[in-house]
């Protein structure tokens, strides 16, 4: 499938009077790769009004031509540092308005940078390109299928594996194992494997602990399918459902569903944030949802949009967001449920669909 790089470039510059600057010096890492196809890292990329020019090393002389034809490179000698073959790079290019990217510049770049530019107004420039990533187009939605099936075709080759006796790292290890044998390049984040009064904490890392060892168990995990991720969240139960449990399952259930339907253009990410919100506090849970209710996903596992409370952000056609509700109790567990969110024309499209309904997550382990 081709990606449009020269589209995405070509917006790019489109911002460029907005910011007011001549070029734009991309030093982030992903936003090079979401500007030129280059996947490789050390790099940077200069992309002024009439073209562009990688600056790279002789290590991806060769991947930089298979991955992004038709972009200058300026490889620099063994010997000569980034800071110094960007700046002869830009002394060439009769730029006076450089922007730089201010979220991922350090500061002693940036002055060392200016002392050897002393032509150049540097401008410090916020989430240009971030911006335009939001929005993605239509190779990256395939992208963002195709890693959510690997992540889905995983999950349910583990739930036919899974036994009590497994420790949350074994299990952990299985699932990463299985997404990449249906294709996925690696996990996109260390998979989350939580068993009971664990899946309360936010970030937990397997253990040693058997999944048997309690009633349920929390998994949040995703697919990096080579370029884009996934990231999904179940909680599979390995006992006879409790109560306790199932009163606190579906209202999570509930809240996700809503916050759903709420996804369309033109919706605003705080408003579908608070769908979410209102249903757990209703409940009597307010206190114990305590995160954002999703963020955006594509290049990286967390990126804009985030659905939080404050984001003013309006939903449009091409974000895939995650909606991510959870309740958690501390010294009992969390309950959180993880779909993948695309906004269409005219309303939306969920992209993860494994089963979710009480009834399909027990599992006879
Ligand atoms: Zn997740
Ligand atoms: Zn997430």
């Amino acid at each position: 499938m081709a990606m449009n790089f020269a589209s995405r470039r070509d917006r790019l510059r489109i911002a460029f009077r907005k910011a007011g600057i001549d070029a734009l010096l991309v030093t982030d890492y992903t936003n090079v790769t979401y500007l030129t196809g280059f996947t490789g890292d050390d790099s940077y990329l200069v992309v002024r009004g009439d073209g562009e020019t990688i600056v790279s090393d002789p290590r991806y002389t060769t991947q930089l031509g298979e991955e992004c034809p038709g972009v200058d490179l300026e490889i620099r000698p063994p010997g000569r540092g980034i800071m110094q073959a960007t700046a002869r790079l830009l002394r060439r290019g009769g730029i006076h308005r450089l922007g730089i990217e201010a979220d991922s510049m350090t500061v002693g770049f940036r002055d060392r940078l200016a002392t050897r530019l002393p032509k150049v107004t540097l401008t410090p420039v916020s989430g240009a390109v971030e911006k335009l990533r939001q929005v993605k187009d239509r190779e990256e939605v395939a992208l963002i299928r195709q890693a959510a099936r690997q992540a889905e075709k995983g999950f349910e080759a583990l739930r036919h594996t899974l036994r009590r006796e497994m420790s949350e790292k074994q299990a952990a290890d299985e699932l990463e194992h299985q997404m990449r044998l249906f294709g996925a390049k690696e996990a996109a984040f260390p998979t989350i494997m939580a068993v009971g009064p664990r899946a309360a904490l936010p970030h937990a890392s397997p253990t040693e602990q058997p999944i048997g060892g309690d009633d349920f168990v929390l998994i949040d995990w995703g697919a990096n399918g080579g370029l884009y991720r996934s990231d999904l969240t179940r909680v599979l139960v390995t006992a006879k459902i409790s109560p306790k449990f199932e009163r606190v399952y579906r209202v999570v259930l509930q809240a996700q569903l809503r916050a759903i339907a709420a996804v369309r253009p033109g919706a605003i990410a705080h408003e579908v944030d608070s769908v979410a919100r209102k249903v757990i506090a209703k409940a009597g849970f307010g206190r114990r949802f305590r995160h954002g209710l999703g963020h955006g996903l594509g290049l990286q596992v967390h990126e804009g949009p985030r659905l939080a409370v404050n984001n003013p952000t309006v939903l449009r056609p091409g974000m895939v967001v995650t909606v991510e509700p959870g309740i958690y109790l501390p010294g009992w567990g969390g309950v959180r449920i993880e779909d993948d969110v695309l906004v269409t024309r005219n309303g939306c499209e969920v992209l993860t669909n494994l089963p979710k309904r009480l009834e399909d997550i027990v599992v006879a382990a």
